[in-house]
């Protein structure tokens, strides 16, 4: 064959390919106009039996020289494209998208405002155990001049004849902290039965892993008119973790905090596995700001101090970790909760390693 040939059928095959594009494309519209019909009436836009349809249609028509099989192929392809677009564009859409909103959320704490650039601190007990408890951590946490104290009075907890948290009682004694310190409480809420009645104690609604998926409770929690802490579920994808968060904001919410607290894998040198590129992924994909709570996640106190580097390294906004008087004692997490003089030295080399990399 001439040189010239070639070129003569490679122009052809250029010149298909565009067509086949425009083809393909205007398609694609189409099927974009489908979606909206469909999202319109509610109906789920992948439908196996339609797809069928179409796919012996095609080959009933089909006149050679492609096989079937590859027709079929090639066309299951075009069809996954659209409905990949479709995904895209949902995703897109969340009102916890960046896409939706490029800006950063700040979400304000009684004036502490989090996610604008400067890292912030939850300290506190796994549970409020007694007054003078949380009274003494919070003294050291304000002595940082720090203005967030956690502390759970409903715990949720594997067993169910494990302590289970000093419910209404405990959230008094943290209002009453609360009052006497000045700091803000962050506590979590395991019902929403709770949280209507919880709201006058409480600054910071904590969403737990256990109930990350709990759809009630964060619907309600989007109702409520106070900042929500949601952590992520023990085993949940980051895009279950998103729509956790937009359930919350769908409701009207907006003041949402992502916590990556470590997730299960089958790793057992630490109690879960942190996963610390969710940060800078949760940070990408939505608005909010992004904790990371160092203590569940590695359940070792040695490790502390290096994952809250690493959280603030890659771009976390905050890091949760727990702190008790004597945690010998502690009711729950006794293992992995710091002593106040543990707590003062990791805050300090966390100061300093922040001051050294210029992150203030
Ligand atoms: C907690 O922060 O008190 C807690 C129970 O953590 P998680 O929900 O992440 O297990
Ligand atoms: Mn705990």
């Amino acid at each position: 064959m001439r040189q010239n040939d070639l070129d003569e059928l490679r122009g052809q095959v250029d010149e298909l390919n565009t067509k086949i594009l425009d083809l393909i494309n205007e398609r694609t519209s189409v099927v974009q106009e489908i979606g909206k019909v469909k999202e319109k009436q509610g109906v789920n836009r992948y439908d196996p039996i339609r797809e069928r349809e179409m796919l012996n249609a095609l080959v009933q028509s089909n006149e050679g020289p492609i096989p079937n099989g590859i027709v079929e192929q090639i066309f299951k392809g075009i069809f996954m494209s659209a409905l990949e677009i479709q995904e895209d564009e949902q995703r897109n859409a969340l009102l916890v998208s960046r896409k939706r909103k490029p800006e950063d959320t700040i979400v304000d704490v009684n004036g502490e405002k989090i996610g604008n650039g400067t890292p912030s601190f939850v300290f506190g007990p796994c549970a409020v155990e007694s007054y003078e408890q949380v009274l003494a951590v919070a003294e050291s946490i304000k002595s940082k001049g720090l203005t967030m104290l956690r502390g759970g009075a409903y715990k949720p907890r594997t067993s169910p004849y494990d302590f289970q948290g000093l419910g209404l009682e405990g959230l008094k004694i943290l209002k009453r902290v609360s009052n006497e310190t000045g700091l803000s409480i962050v506590t979590e809420i395991i019902t929403p039965a709770h949280l209507e009645e919880a709201l006058e104690y409480i600054d910071v609604i904590q969403i737990g892993a256990r109930n990350m998926q709990n759809f009630e409770l964060l619907k309600e929690a989007g109702m409520a008119n106070k900042p929500v802490l949601l952590k992520r579920g023990l085993a949940a994808t980051i895009d279950e973790f998103i729509n956790a968060a937009e359930y919350i904001i769908s409701k009207g919410n907006s003041q949402i905090m992502l916590c990556e607290r470590g997730i299960r894998t089958y790793e057992r040198a630490t109690r879960n596995t942190l996963d610390i590129s969710a940060v800078p992924i949760l940070k990408q994909e939505t608005h909010l700001p992004v904790f990371v709570d160092v203590t569940h996640s590695t359940g070792r106190k040695d490790l502390l101090l290096p994952t809250a580097k690493a959280a603030i390294a890659v771009g976390a906004d905050g890091v949760m970790a727990e702190v008790h008087p004597d945690p010998a004692v502690a009711l729950s997490d006794a293992a992995q909760q710091m002593d106040i003089k543990q707590f003062d030295e990791f805050y300090e080399e966390l100061q300093r390693f922040m001051n050294t990399h210029q992150i203030v």
